[in-house]
């Protein structure tokens, strides 16, 4: 079982209340179940054959949402997401995996998007994103919700590239990392996906791979090199980064500021995962000719609006709700009326739960605002 990796975790969360005021689904929810100690007792039980998984636990391993605000809490190194993420292979690998997860990891596999959407119109709702080369210093790599559910962040980047005059590639037959399938428990679809992107990668012969999407930068710094995968030699960044790098280098500049009170939500993947906290805060800094106003959740501490991999909306579209109303509470109490991402996925949930009075936007839109 892959869980056995894990024991230390299970074991220790399993007695341990410390975080379940601060989790993320837990909270919304009011489950015990959801809980890093309740999701602990269950996959203890099941480790030692007391229990073994039926609809309602395998239902509960797919609940957590993978913030890691558990494990910024926790003062013993524990990693409940890593623990359900190897609990959801073992429920594939004993075939168990509920219907729409079964149909989502069929949507990534057949079409290369968790959406089931045609390959053939991955970027035809791009402005400027059709008849590009393949092959350039520097690679857009757009991600699925850019492509299909938020082309106007995908267009956003594009009209600032051209605007700093920087040449730049798509990639024709651009699909999913594996990200997504990783996340659902499909090991092996998922590096064989990952391998597949690499070697698209490698053939554009690029010097930078840039991502407006946190889940596909998270895969190429983290999941990649961790599969072995070689994209070494290519500077990975994500759209927030290379804006920030383009603005101090005033290869871009904005000609007006944006006249409303804005607040920044931290992401998991860049902020949690790999401490990318100041260079949005500079871009948006540059977008509102000032500082913003800080959310009370923020930084390490941000609450996530299910971003995990683009699909916990598609599994858990009512927590996702719950999840967004929380976030969209915040950014009101912080007394802004545009609460700016740094992921088009979270932007989607968030405007999923359609709050009158607050504009939910990317920074990489923001900044496109203002050239
Ligand atoms: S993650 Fe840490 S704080 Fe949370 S239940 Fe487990 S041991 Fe306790
Ligand atoms: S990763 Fe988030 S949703 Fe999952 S158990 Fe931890 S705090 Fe809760």
């Amino acid at each position: 079982m892959h869980i056995n990796d894990h024991t230390s975790t299970i074991e220790a969360c399993r007695f341990c209340f410390m975080c379940r005021h601060v989790c993320t689904v837990g909270i919304v929810s009011g489950r015990e179940s959801d809980t890093p100690r309740g999701r602990g007792l269950i996959l203890s039980k099941i480790q030692k054959g007391y229990i073994a998984y039926d609809e309602d636990l395998v239902e509960t391993v797919y609940r957590c949402c993978l913030c890691g605000m558990c494990e910024t809490w926790c003062k013993a190194g524990c990693t409940p997401p890593t623990a359900a993420l190897a609990a959801r292979a073992d429920i594939v690998a004993k075939g168990m995996a509920p219907e729409r997860v079964r149909r989502i990891r069929e949507n990534l596999v057949g079409t290369g998007n968790p959406f089931g959407l045609p390959p053939r119109d991955r970027f035809k709702a791009i402005a400027g994103g059709n008849g590009l080369p393949e092959r350039a210093d520097v690679l857009y790599y757009v991600g699925c919700d850019a492509a299909y559910r938020q082309p106007e962040v995908a267009g956003a980047f594009i009209k600032i590239l051209r605007a700093a005059g920087i040449e730049f590639s798509l990639l024709a037959d651009e699909r999913s990392t594996g990200k997504a399938l990783s996340i659902l428990g499909y090991r092996d679809d998922a590096r064989a996906a990952a391998e597949s992107l690499v070697k698209k990668i490698r053939a554009s012969a690029c010097k930078v791979l840039v991502t407006t999407c946190p889940s596909s930068y998270d895969a190429f710094k983290s999941d990649y090199p961790a599969m072995g995968l070689d994209l070494s030699g290519i500077e990975i960044l994500h759209a927030s980064q290379y804006l920030d790098r383009l603005l101090s280098e005033k290869r871009i500049a904005p000609r007006r500021h944006l006249a409303a009170g804005a607040t920044l939500l931290d992401g998991t993947y860049l902020g949690r995962h790999h401490g990318i906290f100041e260079e949005p805060r500079r871009v948006l800094a540059t977008v509102l000719g000032s500082e913003h106003s800080e959310m009370i959740w923020s930084r390490e501490m941000a609450h996530a609006a299910g971003e995990a991999g683009g699909v916990f909306q598609l599994l858990h579209p009512e927590l996702s709700l719950g999840l967004a109303a929380r976030v969209l509470d915040q950014a009101a109490q912080a007394g802004a009326s545009v609460l700016a991402v740094t992921c088009p996925a979270t932007k989607a949930a968030l405007l999923a739960a359609d709050r009158d009075g607050m504009q939910v936007r990317d920074i990489v839109e923001l900044v496109a605002d203002g050239l």
